[in-house]
């Protein structure tokens, strides 16, 4: 496979090269030459395969030329060693958890498929490489648990201070080891500039290797597809073709999903739902794509306002808005919203979820009453513990700490404030 720059003005690259550059020279985002389509026996026949045989015959078109078939199969294996259940809270309405994993939320399987990737292929290299990642919560974390130890990478994570939540927090501060986690006065989407000045910075380019662990890189990005296929897996041939709704910030996860929907994926639609920052929902809508600056939510991890793949799922489309619009509903709620919706999960289902949950079931509600029939799905994109105030505070309850949360939450958390690029800069030509 080879990937281009979706500003058409760099050279075609390998699996590889994408995934260590993260981003083309010309700044543009990295995606596939082609999309191959899976024949229906492929679709029909998923669950008569292990799940790392699924996952090996989706990715292998991917990243096959860069990784040999066996080496791939046991980075998957790896990857997904954990569950992903498809929780039924009524006939037809499904919650997919995909918060089982180390730092409890979805991220996990693209950060650890990155850093299995990193990992491959500097195995002979003796040049260190630098992953800078900007976070508006779960990333770090994530990212830092994926890369902890791994020979020859250092891991510098920004992160907009006071914006995470406590466990949050922790997870990305706490680790110590090859991880450094730099406190940033700011948003996200501030968090996210400094990155990307840094990428085009020909001092820090001469000086170090860097790359990507945002959701721009086709490492992270690519391997999310297997949630939906997972949870088409679970539902059964014979439950019809579900609709999804996604809690969407960067559109990293849902972009991936409309690409296993164009590998064949049998769906009826994906809904983006999306919290005060409603930059993709006016768009959809028929305005001009116009982000406005990022507002704070209680669904923090999708306070982003100008998402990144955004050009990529356009790109999936052939940039063709009737085709997409087809395909992709976009809705925005309010946290006030959000809150209700927590409070009739559990009251009526007796279902605790996160603030992205809810903000995932909020889309695939109002949709379903317009459009009854076959499954509904939201993706739970965190464990609600990762948002403990809010969600104890929402639904009167206490919740128990997961041994995986217990375990960050008597460390001593450790940041360096920055304050502008040029504090960033310095950080990074260091030598440490
Ligand atoms: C990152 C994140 C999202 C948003 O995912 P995108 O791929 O950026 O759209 C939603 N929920 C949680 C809990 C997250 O961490």
């Amino acid at each position: 496979m080879r990937y281009y720059s979706l500003n058409q003005n760099a050279p075609d690259v390998t699996f590889q090269e994408a995934v260590v550059r993260g981003i083309a020279p010309d700044r543009g985002l990295y995606f596939p030459r082609e999309i191959p389509r899976l024949p229906a026996s492929f679709w029909n026949s998923l669950n008569t395969m292990a799940v790392t045989e699924l996952a090996l015959e989706l990715m292998r078109p991917y990243a096959g030329e860069s990784i040999p078939n066996e080496a791939l199969s046991a980075m998957l294996a790896e990857t997904l060693s954990f569950d992903f259940p498809l929780v039924e809270l009524a006939p037809g309405l499904y919650s997919l958890e995909l918060y089982h994993g180390p730092t409890m939320a979805f991220k996990d399987v693209g950060a650890r498929f990155m850093a299995h990737c990193l990992g491959y292929f500097s195995r002979d290299s003796d040049r260190e490489v630098t992953v800078l990642v900007a976070t508006s919560g779960d990333t770090g974390g994530a990212v830092a648990r994926g890369f902890l130890g791994v020979p020859g990478v250092r891991v510098v994570i920004l992160y907009p201070e006071g914006k995470v939540s406590e466990v949050q927090e922790r997870q990305l501060t706490t680790l110590g080891q090859n991880i450094t986690a730099l406190r940033i006065k700011g948003s996200f989407d501030d968090c996210q500039r400094m990155v990307k000045e840094a990428f085009l910075d020909a001092d820090v380019a001469g000086a170090r290797q860097l790359t990507s662990a945002n959701s721009i890189n086709v490492a992270r990005w690519i391997p999310q597809m297997l949630y939906y296929v997972l949870a088409y897996r679970s539902l059964g041939p014979k439950a019809g073709r579900p609709v999804f709704s996604v809690p969407s910030g960067n559109f990293g996860n849902i972009c991936a999903g409309m690409l296993a929907h164009k590998m064949g994926l049998p769906c009826r639609q994906f809904l983006a739902a999306t919290n005060a920052n409603d930059t993709v929902p006016r768009f959809m809508s028929g305005q001009q794509y116009e982000p406005h600056s990022s507002v704070a939510t209680i669904s923090n991890a999708m306070d982003v306002a100008d998402p990144s793949n955004f050009v990529r799922v356009l790109q999936l489309f052939g940039n063709h808005f009737p085709e997409l619009a087809a395909v992709l509903t976009s809705k925005s709620y309010t946290d006030e919203q959000t809150r209700e919706a927590m409070r009739t999960l559990y009251g009526t289902y007796g279902y605790v979820a996160d603030p992205h949950g809810a903000v995932g079931y909020l889309g695939l509600a109002e949709y379903l009453e317009t459009h009854p029939g076959g499954p509904g799905i939201f993706l739970e994109t965190a464990h609600p513990i990762k948002f403990m105030p809010e969600v104890e505070r929402c639904l009167g309850i206490t919740l128990e700490l997961p041994p995986q949360i217990k375990e960050v939450m008597n460390k001593v958390m450790h940041a360096i404030p920055v304050a502008g690029y040029a504090q960033l800069k310095s950080f990074l030509l260091e030598t440490e």
